[in-house]
């Protein structure tokens, strides 16, 4: 219990997860028990008193460009992508609400049935009454991604850092840690070295709007289950992309 006394060293935050990281073992689709690791772990940062907005992506489900590439117009692809991660959102929200931790869904594609409109200052309300906000539909654009969905809604919520989940890595590695012994992982970065060298973190659109409005990004390790809050706590490995 001691540590939970320590004070968080962000008090507003943007965790964003593809949507790969809720299909577990599966290669498809939602894994209820993975969904509920990582509630688990949103819960645990809740407990802080940190302040939470989450982005996730659709890939478990369907992505805009395979569809495209398989013949499928782009933009028509690429709502089916954002509806995919209404999903992803919706699975969240029955999870974390099943810990008591309270929710909104709040989507950037109306569908008043399931989610709240997105109304910024209706958001950030939810947030300062510690509902933990998942923004789905990503920018209700096709062309985006959710790494972009995420990095707007960070700098519209004013949240201090963007949090990237991943599973299998600990950090922003110089070489693909798999497949390369000697990778050597940054324990800082530049956005604009992670764009020269088009090192793994978010694609370049929304690195570019990480730094032009210099919000720092933790890539950080998702299957860690103390990792999220770890960081929070100041300890746990992770890369920092700044400026
Ligand atoms: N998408 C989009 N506009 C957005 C966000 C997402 O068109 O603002 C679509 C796009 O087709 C994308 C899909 O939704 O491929 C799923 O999002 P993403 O690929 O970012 O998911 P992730 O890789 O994080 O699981």
């Amino acid at each position: 219990m001691a540590d939970t006394e320590q004070d968080p060293t962000y008090k507003r935050v943007m965790l964003k997860i593809s949507g790969e990281a809720l299909m577990g073992d599966q290669g498809y689709g939602l894994h209820p028990p993975t969904v509920e690791r990582i509630a688990k772990q949103v819960q645990s940062v809740h407990e802080m008193g940190v302040e939470i907005c989450m982005v996730i992506g659709g890939g478990n489900i369907f992505r805009g460009l395979a569809g495209s590439a398989q013949g499928m117009e782009r933009t028509t692809a690429d709502y089916m992508g954002m509806l995919a991660t209404v999903m992803n959102a919706l699975a969240m929200q029955a999870a974390l609400e099943g810990l008591g931790v309270y929710t909104r869904v709040i989507s950037a594609i109306t569908m008043n049935e399931v989610a709240e409109p997105y109304i910024r200052r209706r958001a950030v309300r939810h947030l300062e009454k510690k509902r933990v906000c998942i923004f789905a539909a990503g920018t209700g654009n096709p062309y985006f991604t959710t790494d972009t969905a995420a990095t707007l809604r960070a700098n519209e919520m004013a949240c201090e850092a963007i949090f990237m989940g991943k599973n299998g890595v600990d950090g922003v590695y110089d070489k693909d840690p798999k497949t390369n012994p000697d990778a050597k992982r940054y324990d800082t970065v530049s956005y604009d070295e992670v764009l020269q060298k088009n090192l793994k973190v978010m694609d370049a659109s929304a690195i570019a709007l990480a730094r032009d409005n210099h919000k720092p990004i933790i890539v950080f390790p998702l299957d860690d289950p103390n990792g999220f809050r770890g960081i929070l706590q100041g300890k746990g490995a992770h890369t920092l992309v700044k400026g």
